[in-house]
């Protein structure tokens, strides 16, 4: 609904709030109709592109700054960029979100916020790795201390968080293995030493999860990824309390902000995500059950998968299972290469989430920045391959990945 009434000036623009949608409204109505203000863009039903670094400044510029009420540069705030950060708000059900030029802009934003000299960083030490990079190698020099926790500890943050702990970091499910952390337990874990504790919930997209809810303070998505849908932008999104995202680079001085054509682009992917989404869970799972039983293959990792553990907490924390599948060949990178060249529907290449099926060799893309000896001791064993399922037909991705296995010597 537009709300005027802040100003007589008719030079000021104030930012129109979006009307609320009724509490019984599910997931897929959101998506399509969470934020909606088309009295605000000339009636238009699908929300135009403001293609603008800057807005006209209002007469009383200094008055209207002040209450945030109106547009003044697109690193600070855009309408088009408004619309898919409400979508996603929503969809995590947090109180506010910011969008970002990447899934990496947005992490370095809210580290580079929320942290200080003298504090600790917990993360577990199977993540992306360019927030694995970022922890180790930038972090440490500006007097943060990261503390990098693998399994078993890893099932236990109770006795890994000290009073030090500023902020715990965790993936579920992993980046690439899958694994399965208990995320209710992980913010009952941080609020008892009032730490942070930031989700990456990427792979599992807020169809399939939802931390914030589970207890998470913050949750954070590469929207490059399920969000955005199709391979073709970058874009980033922290969600959380009003609280904490009051704190995080409020002023756009860090400088990732999201482009309003990548923005655009992200709210209409936003439409189609629980549909995409849907297919991609019965991809993940008709991948993973046909590839477990191949005699070429030596290992498949699906959240869940790994014991009964980590079924028991996929099960309580996940809607879906995801389209993410990875596996280890029998006969290592050779394998792994050969069965790549020889599948038809699925590109090898970096990247997830998308309706095109991906395949990569995590030793050779995301964790490319670790020596031998740090994969090996993760689990990152150099004949990985790690598939993001598309929306293609689930018997076609089977029979693909069957004949290219049967074929290897
Ligand atoms: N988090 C996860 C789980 C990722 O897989 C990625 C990228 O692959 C990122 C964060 C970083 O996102 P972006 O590539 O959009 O910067």
């Amino acid at each position: 609904m537009t709300d005027r009434s802040e100003s007589q000036d008719p030079g000021l623009k104030p930012r129109p709030r979006f009307g609320p949608l009724p509490e019984w409204a599910g997931l897929s109505t959101r998506l399509v109709h969470g934020a909606r203000r088309p009295e605000y863009n000339a009636g238009a039903v699908v929300p135009p592109i403001y293609q603008t670094t800057t807005f006209h400044f209002p007469s009383e510029f200094s008055e209207a700054a002040e209450k945030g009420g109106v547009y003044l540069y697109s690193r600070l705030a855009n309408p088009t960029v408004e619309v898919a950060t409400e979508t996603i708000r929503q969809l995590e059900g947090g109180e506010a979100a910011r969008l970002f030029g990447s899934g990496m802009g947005a992490a370095m934003s809210l580290l580079l916020s929320l942290l200080k000299a003298g504090d600790e960083v917990v993360a577990l030490d199977v993540l992306y790795g360019g927030v694995l990079d970022v922890l180790s190698d930038v972090f440490p020099k500006y007097g943060v201390s990261v503390r990098l926790v693998n399994e078993p500890a890893a099932r236990e943050p109770e006795s890994v968080l000290t009073e030090r702990t500023r902020l715990a970091w965790i993936e579920s499910p992993t980046n690439p293995l899958l694994t399965v952390h208990d995320i209710a337990r992980w913010a009952r874990a941080c609020d008892s030493v009032g730490a942070i504790l930031t989700v990456d919930n990427t792979f599992a997209t807020p169809v399939n999860q939802n931390p914030l809810i589970l207890g998470a303070d913050l949750v954070v998505h590469s929207a490059t990824k399920y969000l955005g849908g199709h391979h073709d932008f970058t874009a980033g999104a922290v969600v959380g309390p009003n609280e904490l995202l009051s704190r995080i680079d409020t002023k756009g001085n860090i400088g990732a902000a999201l482009d309003p054509f990548a923005a655009f682009l992200l709210g209409r992917s936003l439409k189609t995500l629980a549909l995409r989404v849907a297919r991609q869970n019965e991809n993940g799972r008709a991948v993973a059950e046909a590839l477990a039983a191949h005699p070429a293959v030596r290992r498949v990792y699906y959240p869940g998968r790994a014991s009964p553990e980590e079924e028991e907490i996929a099960a309580r924390q996940m809607r879906g299972r995801g389209g993410m599948v990875t596996v280890s060949l029998n006969g290592g990178v050779e394998a792994a290469e050969r069965f790549l060249r020889r599948l038809r529907f699925v590109h090898s290449a970096s990247s997830l989430g998308g309706v095109e099926s991906l395949a990569s060799v995590p030793a050779l893309t995301s964790h490319r920045h670790l020596s031998a000896e740090e994969r090996e001791r993760r689990g990152i064993d150099s004949g990985l391959v790690r598939f993001s399922l598309g929306i293609e037909d689930s018997v076609d991705l089977v029979r693909d990945m069957t004949e290219a296995l049967d074929a290897l010597p």
